[in-house]
């Protein structure tokens, strides 16, 4: 069995409904248990044009029997589901599902990057992280998420919206 760590973030349309659909999308399947979920924050779009509608992004703690390429692959498919197109770079998006650690697994390929390589500059990924596994330690910089959000510009803002999920 693996341990996986996925963002969610979605910035179109019902934004919650996108992320519920996609968590329950994802734990349905045989390969895929969820273990824990953080809150939900809403957070500024980074990059794009500068009325990128704001999102709302939590992560899931996972255990899988997937590999790696199996695992983006089931994102992937997610995503697909809940009408997910790339039209441009940074476009709103309905439903975007990263993989942001799988075990301690250091991947560089042409589709597929692990850990998420910059996870550790974002506060949309770090806070929601930080509630559910600040000991997880980066296995590349060798500084737990508790470290990374100890250094991490406006994570103090960001606060989980008062609703479950
Ligand atoms: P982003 O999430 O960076 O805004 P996309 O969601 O459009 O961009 O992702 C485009 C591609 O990124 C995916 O098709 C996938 O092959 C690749 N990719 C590389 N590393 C990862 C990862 N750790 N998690 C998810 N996708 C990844
Ligand atoms: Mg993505």
């Amino acid at each position: 069995m693996n341990t996986a760590y996925l963002g969610l973030g979605s910035n179109l349309g019902n934004r919650l409904a996108f992320l519920r659909g996609g968590r329950d999308m994802l734990i349905k399947q045989a390969g895929i248990e969820l273990i824990q979920t953080s809150g939900v924050y809403e957070t500024e779009a980074i990059g794009g044009p500068p009325d990128n509608p704001l999102f709302l992004n939590a992560v899931l703690q996972i255990q899988t029997s997937f590999d790696p390429h199996r695992l983006l692959e089931a994102c992937l498919e997610v995503e697909n589901e809940f009408g997910r197109s790339r039209p441009m770079r940074w476009a709103p998006r309905t439903l975007d599902i990263d993989i942001l650690f799988f075990n301690d697994q250091v991947l560089y390929e042409d589709h597929l990057t692990v850990p998420h390589p910059r996870l550790q500059e974002r506060a949309f990924v770090l806070a929601p992280l930080l509630e559910i596994a600040p000991g997880l330690k980066h296995p590349q910089l060798d500084q737990t998420i508790a470290d990374l959000a100890a250094v991490c510009a406006n994570i103090a803002e960001l606060v989980p919206l008062r609703t479950t999920w």
